[in-house]
């Protein structure tokens, strides 16, 4: 097999930021994987706060470039990808953009989709939310308008300010939210309060409330909290899921973190039958990514699949957009599509 990659700055149609730092692009590198004149399409997504570099994900490919050279596609996709886990300890959004690209080569391959070659349910469509970023109170004006057409909001808090930011919501928008906390909040039992006001105020959910080293904290609250609590930080794969022990309600379930779909649909399992609920996300994945998110929609309570919505020059075809849900198509592989040539 012939792995290519190419580094691509996708553009946000909005510029984004706090404190002079403003973003307007971000980084994905994108993949392909081809064997017999079939090919594979991958993405590694890496926004500065996932932690991994474009050097560390170049320099991973590589390594990967050079084990897969030696594979045909007999070979099973988890003996493949247990071979390229084990080539560097992190670099989880290299492996993905792999999994990916394997999974859309190998479904191909079988001429089948990518849901009838795993031999899972597959669901065209679901209510996505949109998210609304940490950001100055004008550009949240702004970005509640952008999201007119969709149906739930997913706030970024974790503040001294969040009852003031929900409060200041509110006179905007009577949407239900999700909130994302990011592990800001450190007082335990104030975090048992503002949950309770937080159900009051039209929140559905919430993510990451504390710190993810604070797993007793984590269990105490969640035994107490008037809303789910979903994992984001506290769990990126498989292993750290077993280990969680009653400090969830949910997990938040993304490809960069997971090393892929694999991993993703091995989770998912592991929730169903221990009765956590499954939130699929994102981190800021063009068209490519997320349309490989989006085969596992079936599976999921809740999907937050916007990342697409963000840019000017998204390179692939893959889900589209209406009245607040996130829709794909039925089609050979994960149905992405580039739109351009993505490896010039
Ligand atoms: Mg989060």
């Amino acid at each position: 097999m012939i792995l290519s990659f190419q580094p691509f700055q996708l553009k946000f149609k909005h510029p984004f930021g706090v404190s002079g730092h403003t973003r307007s692009e971000t980084t994905s590198v994108f993949v392909t994987i081809e064997q017999n004149h079939c090919i594979g399409y991958g993405e590694a997504c890496l926004p500065a706060y996932l932690g991994e570099t474009l050097e560390g994900t170049l320099l991973f490919l590589k390594k990967a470039g050079t084990l897969l050279k030696t594979v045909h596609s007999t070979v099973a996709i988890t003996e493949i990808l247990s071979a390229i886990d084990i080539l560097d300890h992190s670099c989880n959004a290299a492996k993905a953009a792999i999994d990916i690209a394997l999974c859309d080569l190998y479904a191909k391959l079988s001429q089948q989709s990518f849901c009838e070659w795993q031999k899972i349910p597959f669901k065209n469509s679901m209510p996505t939310s949109f998210t609304i970023g940490i950001d100055h109170k004008e550009k949240i004006i702004q970005k509640i308008k952008e999201a007119e057409h969709f149906s739930i909001l997913k706030i970024k808090a974790g503040t001294k300010d969040d009852v003031d930011l929900i409060k200041f919501i509110r006179q905007h928008t009577q949407k239900p939210l999700y909130i994302d906390v990011n592990q800001g909040w450190t007082n335990t039992e104030e975090a048992l309060k503002l949950i309770d006001w937080m159900k009051d105020q039209g929140v559905l959910l919430i993510e990451q409330p504390l710190p993810k080293e604070k797993k007793k904290e984590m269990q105490w609250l969640s035994a107490r909290s008037a809303l789910p609590i979903f994992a984001d930080e506290s769990v990126k794969r498989y292993q750290d899921l077993i280990e969680l022990d009653g400090a969830f309600a949910g997990i938040n379930i993304k490809l960069m973190k997971c090393t892929g779909l694999m991993e993703a649909i091995k989770m998912i399992q592991y929730c169903k039958i221990n009765r956590l609920q499954i939130f699929l996300g994102c981190m800021a994945e063009s068209s490519c990514a997320t349309g490989a998110m989006a085969q596992l929609m079936a599976f999921a309570d809740y999907v937050d699949l916007d990342a697409p919505q963000l840019y000017l020059n998204d390179p692939f075809k893959g889900p589209s957009y209406a009245n607040g849900e996130v829709m794909i198509q039925k089609g050979l592989g994960l149905a992405v599509e580039p739109i351009i040539n993505v490896m010039e």
